[in-house]
């Protein structure tokens, strides 16, 4: 079972000033405008939450996932768009470097990260494949001292701004994931363009692009792992990105509900604060306790992934649960608010736009329900057949 200990708390309690101070005044602001973060994001990183899970000796923190947890739900609570810019260079560009890169990969690229000199993006969507990701199309051959890179990625989060990319190209398409290999890129290779940038309806400041390899040119050095393990490493950084789209969902709830807890508090409808209708009372019983719910499941995936045990089925069910939990307390919170919830300016407007993306990346509610309907069910087969379920070793 998950604990906290000082050091979670006392990220948090920075991450949590850091919101309230820096993030949420500005953030209907920054989404009206549809602007990207830099200037938070040079904030954050001077206070290390560029690289919370980067080892010490490479710059970083040094701490573990939890930690990551208790310092992105303040982030998300505070500007969601600036929240997934921290989140995907942490646990979509950082960790798999940090678990699968070589040590001059690590030592190339993880100190720039860790300071925030560099930004990262994890790219493997394409316009065709998004939940199919093992039927990606870009492809990869090795010439020489090279690899060879073509093909379009699509919706890929701080695209433009990202100096290091993490991304997946097949060697032979018909090999299914089999093929599919892992390179870190830098956006200076000579092939890599950024493409269109995507207009959305949430998370409307973080930045979206796809990015375009023609005959893109990445030295050997740059695979990460073997040919063929591609997939594997991909799956894997997912699980983790999960539990960082759990953090989210939890974020944004809270968001809510402070949002919501505040306006009841103090508009005043027919004579008497709304707070004190029951019904307003019971809809904020709903969301805390979901809330709580939520974080609860968020941190426990997070708890197992920092002591090495399987965290698949538990990223999933923390990921699938807290996005929906954002947006039930997101649409709860317009309706609570009225006309002012609906009013562009105001934070539930913003909140339930940001909410709804919570349920369509990093695998789509759909995909989670389809990963743990498969792990329930095999952990139950293998229960009957008399084996051991799932291992609890990675
Ligand atoms: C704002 C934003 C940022 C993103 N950032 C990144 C990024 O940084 N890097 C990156 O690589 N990608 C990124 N993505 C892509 C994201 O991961 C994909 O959108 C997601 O995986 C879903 O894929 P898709 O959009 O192609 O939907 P599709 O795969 O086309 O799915 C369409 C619908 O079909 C359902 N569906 C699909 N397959 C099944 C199935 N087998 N069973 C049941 N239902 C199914 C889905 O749930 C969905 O409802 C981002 C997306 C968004 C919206």
């Amino acid at each position: 079972m998950f604990d906290l200990n000082d050091t979670h708390r006392q990220l948090q309690e920075t991450a949590r000033e850091f919101s309230d101070k820096i993030l949420m005044p500005d953030a209907d602001r920054y989404d009206a405008a549809e602007e990207f973060p830099q200037e938070k994001i040079e904030k954050l990183a001077d206070l290390g939450f560029m690289g919370i899970l980067i080892p010490e000796e490479h710059g970083g923190l040094g701490l573990d996932n939890r930690a990551l947890t208790c310092a992105l739900e303040e982030i998300h609570r505070g500007c969601a768009s600036t929240g997934v810019t921290v989140s995907v260079h942490n646990s979509l560009l950082s960790n798999p470097l940090i678990h699968f890169g070589s040590e001059e990969q690590r030592r190339a690229y993880l100190p720039k990260l860790a300071a925030g000199e560099w930004l990262g993006a994890y790219a493997i969507t394409e316009p065709n494949h998004g939940s199919d990701a093992a039927g990606i199309q870009a492809t990869c051959r090795r010439e020489g001292d090279k690899y060879i890179l073509n093909g379009t990625k699509a919706w890929i989060t701080n695209g433009t701004y990202a100096n290091v990319v993490i991304t997946f190209a097949t060697l032979d398409a018909s090999l299914g994931s089999k093929g599919i290999c892992a390179f870190v890129l830098e956006s200076t290779f000579p092939g890599f363009k950024v493409g269109k940038k995507e207009r959305k309806l949430g998370i409307r400041a973080s930045d979206t692009v796809q990015l375009i390899y023609e005959d893109l040119e990445v030295p050997v050095e740059n695979l990460i792992g073997e040919e063929g393990q591609g997939f594997k490493i991909a799956m894997h950084t997912l699980d983790g990105g999960r539990i960082g789209i759990a953090t989210q969902g939890v974020g944004i709830a809270q968001a809510c509900l402070d949002c919501a807890a505040d306006y009841t508090a103090t508009a005043v409808r027919g004579g008497k604060p709304l707070i004190k209708s029951q019904a307003m009372q019971f809809e904020i019983a709903n969301m805390a306790t979901e809330i709580e719910a939520a974080r609860l499941l968020t941190l426990q995936a997070a708890w197992r992934k920092d002591q090495g045990l399987s965290h698949t089925l538990e990223a999933s069910k923390a990921k699938l649960f807290s996005s929906e939990v954002a947006n039930r307390a997101a649409r709860s919170t317009v309706q609570i608010l009225g006309h002012d919830g609906v009013r562009r300016g105001y934070p539930a407007e913003r909140l339930v736009r940001d909410a709804k993306i919570t349920e369509i990346y990093e695998g789509s509610s759909e995909v989670q329900r389809l990963v743990i309907s498969r792990n329930t069910l095999n952990d139950r087969a293998e229960r009957s057949a008399g084996t051991p379920a799932t291992s609890e070793a990675q």
